[in-house]
């Protein structure tokens, strides 16, 4: 994995930029991005590019032996863009248009920003396409991110109202799909379709939902106009994105699977510690597509500023996130950022040196990290590629959109169903690769789909095709329950599955009650499916029945989880009820499951079994592994 750092020369005098690039380069860093807010410094006025500086920067970038990677400005545009042309400016769902001033507060669709945006992608592609320094490419930055993607400007009505005509054709069609008779909210013309705005309660989830896959369709569009000219100008080098990590405001797979590479943002201190973390690097793997090729472009130093408390980053932690993210299979990664800015949004934002300019501990781990990086790519780089693993688990953001829209649960996200799933693998020390619901699940042991809430025929011919390759496939709870337009079954549940499982969903409950899950006495979590078996107990295939519901309420003794042949549906949605159930339908497939442990990573890696301990902040491996004696 190579390191490197986000720097940004337009924030610092001159005469600082030659001292930088060779710092980093002396502690081991061999990339740098820059450039992906610098348009006002590129473009001061109308059509005046100024890209002398940045040539400057990219050649002391060079010299020193940094590869750049060069970043296009459209997350920033400057002020005269907006006062020039007001109407660029992103509407939020209360009619008030984003001001200048800050970034990502253009609107996704407003063609003035579309092409201002590539004729930035244009000038720099022209000037740096073939510049033997640039290595790689960033469009844009966290597309969506801030809620972005969502516009309610006159524009962006207009496009959707066009998009959901050509999705649907007849407005009788659109009618029927998303159940307008409920609340009298039949359409009897196209001009009656609006885009969402505020009314005396929620609007329908089917137009909710339409709206976030049109909404991120715009982004990604827009996206892959600039990509398209980057690569005209600039063969033979990777075209990134970098998403928000954690962000459901654009479909990253849709974003990042076309270039066949992702990049992502990874704040440990931004989720809920290095089991997110893990969840979110694996993500961003399956994100890429069938490559798997990921970057970390934007990884925390030290503490940040932008959560609600900051926690302090203790010693030892930067290096232990660096190791986290080689053993996931990235790539790369880059801190962000170099040096803390004396103004701006992010004064209390470190990065790897201090506003003084002196090494911050982030620095003295990262030249650590470069070390035993190098040390193990030499003698052992079967220990940093990462394996195919035999366990998948399916994400889609549909379904997150979905959730997210109706969550029975207020806080509920499909994350908090799916990345406990994740940490359960982890905990029993296996890797799990994340594909998305239009992969080709065959060519995995088991298949884990925690909570595929919405169901389509392609998605369960692709679940029964893994069935027939001999996978075991595992539902969560609420799976297959609605329809693409998020509209609910009225088959019983699991939709379409119902039958091969010998079973059905009598209850989806947001669970309030002391429920746990037996064997054990773990919390089933937060949502619980409750299950009633069809097939008679000498039925050739029965049911077996996994785990029953404990706990002093009503539902104590009924079916938290069952399985009928290769197919197994998991009701609760805890971790630690996870973990419990798994572990002998894991064992039974003829994985190595280790005892359950939280708060360390076990990885098998190149027939080398390596410990990540996130409380002590250790790294240990067997046979003998200690990178930091390098
Ligand atoms: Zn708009």
């Amino acid at each position: 994995m190579k390191l490197g750092a986000c720097w940004y020369p337009e924030q610092h005098p001159e005469s600082r930029w030659g001292d930088d690039v060779r710092r980093m380069s002396a502690a081991g860093l061999t990339l740098v991005r820059l450039g992906e807010f610098a348009w006002a410094a590129l473009e001061p006025a109308p059509g005046e590019m100024d890209l002398a500086w940045l040539a400057r920067a990219i050649d002391m970038a060079a010299e020193a032996g940094l590869g750049v990677v060069l970043g296009t400005p459209s997350a920033a545009p400057p002020r005269w863009l907006i006062r020039s042309h007001p109407e660029i400016r992103l509407v939020d769902v209360d009619g008030s248009p984003r001001a200048a001033g800050s970034r990502r507060m253009t609107c996704p669709t407003a063609p003035v920003y579309r092409e201002s945006s590539a004729r930035m992608a244009r000038a720099l592609v022209e000037r740096f396409g073939h510049h033997p320094g640039v290595v790689a490419w960033q469009i844009d930055n966290e597309p969506g991110n801030h809620d972005s993607a969502r516009c309610w400007c006159p524009a962006c009505e207009t496009a959707f109202r066009a998009w959901v005509a050509a999705r649907y054709g007849e407005l009788a069609r659109l009618n029927d799909a998303w159940g307008t008779a409920f609340w009298s909210g039949q359409y009897g013309s196209w001009d009656e379709l609006e885009l969402p705005r505020r009314s005396s309660t929620v609007q329908s989830p089917s137009l909710l939902l339409a709206h976030r896959r049109f909404a991120s369709h715009q982004v990604v569009s827009g996206l892959a106009e600039q990509r398209a000219i980057i690569a005209a100008g600039s063969a033979g080098r990777d075209i990134l994105v970098n998403t928000y990590w954690d962000d459901t405001f654009v479909d990253a797979r849709d974003v990042h699977e076309p270039a066949g590479i992702a990049a992502i943002d990874a704040y440990p201190h931004g989720v809920d510690g290095p089991e997110a973390n893990a969840y979110l690097l694996d993500l961003a793997r399956g994100s890429a597509g069938p490559s798997g090729r990921a970057w970390v472009m934007e990884q925390q130093p030290g503490p940040i500023n932008w959560t609600a408390l900051n926690p302090p980053v203790p010693p030892g932690q930067v290096r232990a996130w660096g190791w986290q993210a080689a053993l996931h299979g990235m790539e790369a990664s880059l801190f962000f950022s170099w040096r803390p800015t004396r103004s701006g949004q992010e004064q209390y934002h470190s990065g790897l040196v201090r506003h003084d300019g002196t090494d911050d501990r982030g620095l003295i781990e990262a030249a650590v990290l470069a070390r035993e990086l190098r040390a193990v790519a030499d003698s052992a780089p079967e220990m940093l590629a990462r394996p195919r693993a035999r366990i998948a688990i399916l994400h889609a953001y549909e379904d997150a959109w979905a959730i997210e829209i109706d969550p029975h649960q207020a806080g509920l996200t499909h994350r908090s169903l799916v990345q406990p799933v994740h940490a359960a693998v982890h905990r029993l020390g296996l890797d799990a690769d994340i594909l998305g619901p239009r992969d080709d699940l065959t060519g995995h042991t088991v298949v884990i789909a925690p909570a595929l809430h919405l169901m389509s025929e392609d998605r369960l011919r692709r679940l029964r095709e893994a069935i027939a390759a001999g996978a075991l496939v595992i539902l969560g709870p609420r799976s297959l329950v609605k329809d693409l337009d998020d509209c609910w079954l009225e088959t019983p549940l699991p939709g379409g599955l119902a039958a091969t499982l010998g079973a059905h969903v009598v209850e989806s409950l947001s669970q309030t009650l002391p429920v746990t899950v037996v064997p054990g006495d773990a919390a089933a979590g937060p949502w619980t499916d409750v299950l009633e078996v069809d097939v008679a107990d000498d039925d050739p295939e029965p049911v077996e029945v996994l785990a029953r519901y404990g706990g002093p309420s009503y539902l104590a003794g009924s079916i938290a989880a069952l399985r009928r042949g290769d197919l197994a549906y998991v009701g609760a949605s805890s971790a630690e009820a996870w973990s419990t159930i798994l572990a002998p339908l894991l064992i039974g497939r003829g994985l190595a499951v280790l005892p359950a442990r939280v708060g360390v990573e076990r990885f098998e890696r190149g027939g080398r079994r390596i410990v990540l301990d996130h409380v002590a902040l250790t790294i240990k491996g067997s046979p003998e592994l200690d990178p930091g004696a390098a």
